[in-house]
Order: C-alpha cells, then structure tokens, then sequence
C-alpha cells in the first residue's frame, strides 16, 4: 500500500513550481514531492490551468516568443507520476527509493555512487544541480543515528525517500517535506529500523554547532 504524505510544501513553493519562477534546485525538490504525492499534484494542476488561461487573455504580441514557448513547454509537461516507468540502468532499489525527477540527476544505482561520509553513520552525496548555486544532496542516515546538530543560514527543505526520521516538530516519512529556517536548531534521527535516505536542497551555507558539527564544518565549508 502507498502511504500518502503527511508534511507538504507550502503554497509558496507550488505557485512558484507551477509559474516556473523556482530555481532548478527547488523545482527538482518540488516535482520529486509531487511524484509521491496526490494531494500536492491536484493543487499544482490547478494553479497550472489559472495560468493558461490568464494566458490566454493576454495578448500575444505582449509576450516575448521566449516567455510564450517556455510556458507552453511548462503546460505540455507530463505528470511524473504518469511518466514512462524506465529503468535506465539503475538497479530496482534506486527505482523504488527514488522517483523518476530526481533519478535523473543522480546518475547511477544508489550502492554505485561516491558518498561522502559525514560522520557516524551519515553519508552524503553532493548532486550538481543547475549552477550550483543552492546545495542539493542525498543523504544517508543508517538506523537510529543522528545527524549532527546544525542550524543553516538558509532555507533547508528536507525530502524522505525511504524509512523515516523525527527531530522536534515531528516525525517525516516517505514523501513527506520538512523545511528548517535558519533560526531553528536540529538534530533528526532516523527510525531505528531501517536506514533513512532524504533528499535536501539548501539555500545558504550549514553551519553545524554541535562539537562533531565544528570537524564536520572544515568538510562542507568551502
Ligand atoms: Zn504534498
């Protein structure tokens, strides 16, 4: 049985999603979710068609052909959920962990890739998305550990591809998006019974403050 996400993006990132004004990065994070989540797509198809047919009512010798094309191209994309299921050479646990936006990026099998480690139990693998301006990885977190205390001095949006973990606002699963500002101070865990891979996309520089988090800032600092 699918279990539908919990924790969703807000209206913010779907508007900008559906209008095309979110980076790559983002956008990525964004139509990995909607690819696990029914709820989140019904809203972004609606917020698509308001678009076309404010489109519509404009008329066309006021849209450059760029902006006019790049719109259209938007309104002809396929639902993810809905896109060809092709494996492309990655093994069947990379397809079942990640959905078809984000595959495309990574690259290769899951066991294949060259992961950083990150500490006790946590790997990461930096994915080069766009201009490399927003940091995006995978992270994987084996059962029950912790990633270390960090706060960022941006936005980190957080995307649960497989088992689960909690920090203090609550507990995100497969599909499920939680989103740290940069006043918030966490440390998840991931379930203890399997290990935890996310997706994170983050706007600004980690700062880890714990004091595994001091060493950790020599790695990821550059
Ligand atoms: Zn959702």
């Amino acid at each position: 049985m699918t279990q539908t996400p919990g924790h969703h993006l807000n209206e913010e990132a779907l508007l900008g999603y559906a209008s095309g004004a979110l980076g790559e990065a983002e956008s990525v994070l964004v139509a990995t979710h909607l690819a696990l989540c029914p709820a989140c797509r019904g809203r972004t198809s609606t917020y698509e068609a308001m678009g076309g047919s404010m489109l519509s009512q404009i008329e066309p010798s006021n849209l450059s052909d760029g902006a006019l094309s790049a719109t259209m191209a938007r309104l002809d994309q396929t639902d993810p959920s809905e896109a060809p299921c092709d494996d492309g050479g990655f093994d069947n646990a990379t397809v079942t962990v990640l959905p078809r936006p984000l595959r495309d990026y990574v690259g290769g099998s899951l066991d294949s890739l060259p992961w950083k480690s990150r500490g006790r139990g946590v790997k990461e693998l930096p994915i080069r998305i766009g201009d490399g301006s927003v940091r995006a990885s995978l992270l994987r977190i084996g059962p029950g550990e912790t990633i270390p205390q960090h706060t960022h001095e941006g936005v980190e949006s957080t995307l649960v591809l497989k088992g689960a973990f909690s920090d203090e606002t609550g507990t995100y699963a497969r599909g499920d998006v939680a989103v740290a500002t940069a006043d918030h101070d966490h440390a998840p865990v991931a379930d203890s019974t399997e290990e935890c891979i996310c997706f994170a996309v983050i706007e600004g520089p980690l700062r880890f403050t714990g004091p595994i988090g001091r060493v950790l800032n020599l790695f990821v600092r550059p």
